[in-house]
């Protein structure tokens, strides 16, 4: 097995459910009794954008009362004590592997926390409604939706991503149950670029026989438990 000395880390809603946000599957499918269609589609969006708006900010709202968790406080351990490459490519829009403290961090979905003008392109960190359609600060079109990248629309960063898998010696998922493309086709282009591949995982997710290695339980137990073996050497 090669030295580990480059790591690409994949979180997904597992990380932050002991912080108290609901993982899609929890939920059923449904978020807040709402159908994925209707709240995180384009489509949905153009035909109720009331509605969208108003969700969105019931979950910006709520994630500003969280706190990270045992396993985002470790990612950002190792994050700050980690010498070779690494990056933390997390598809949750909430904030808290930053507020953990980590600072190599992507988010391929989007973040709460950030409006998006669709006018000038323009993104802004924003932590209030948005149903009241507040002009962009930059160009002042009352033309803001939440940064959060819906079913059908493109993944952000995902040329950085590939590059980091390139150079990757271990890929790691945590917490996600591989069922939203892309992201859960990155352990296959991780393995075919030759990385060791690992899971850690409430339980085993879609593509969990494509890990080498599968560690099962809370993140705020197998995550904590994993980088003290890996800071340990
Ligand atoms: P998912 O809900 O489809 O899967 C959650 C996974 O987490 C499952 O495999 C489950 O076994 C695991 N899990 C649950 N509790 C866990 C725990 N305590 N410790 C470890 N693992 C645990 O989520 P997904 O795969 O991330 O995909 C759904 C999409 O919805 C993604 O885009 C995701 O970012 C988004 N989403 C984000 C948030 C957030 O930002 N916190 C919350 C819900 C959904």
């Amino acid at each position: 097995m090669r030295e580990i000395r480059n790591i690409v880390i994949l979180t997904g809603a597992g990380i932050s459910a002991e912080s108290g946000i609901d993982t899609f599957r929890s939920a059923g499918g449904l978020w807040e009794q709402h159908r994925v269609e209707d709240v995180a589609t384009p489509e949905g969006f153009a035909r109720d954008p009331d509605l969208v708006l108003r969700f969105y900010d019931m979950r910006r709202a709520a994630i500003q009362t969280k706190a990270p968790n045992a396993a985002h406080l470790a990612l950002a351990e190792l994050d700050a004590n980690w010498p070779g490459e690494l990056l933390i490519v997390t598809q949750n829009v909430d904030d808290l592997h930053e507020r953990g403290g980590a600072r190599r961090v992507l988010h391929m979905h989007g973040e709460h926390l950030n409006a998006w003008c669709t006018c000038c392109d323009a993104r802004h960190r924003w932590t209030g409604p948005l149903i009241d359609r507040p002009p962009c600060p930059k160009c002042e079109a009352r033309a803001l939706r939440p940064d959060v990248v819906w079913f059908g629309e493109m993944p952000y960063h995902m040329d950085r991503i590939y590059r980091a898998l390139r150079g990757a010696d271990l890929f790691v998922s945590i917490g996600t149950s591989g069922a939203v493309y892309p992201a859960a086709g990155l352990v296959q282009n991780a393995r075919e670029l030759g990385a060791q591949t690992l899971e850690l995982n409430l339980e085993p997710s879609q593509g969990s026989r494509l890990f080498h290695e599968s560690r099962l339980g809370p993140a705020s137990a197998v995550v904590p438990q994993w980088v003290a073996e890996v800071l340990a050497g």
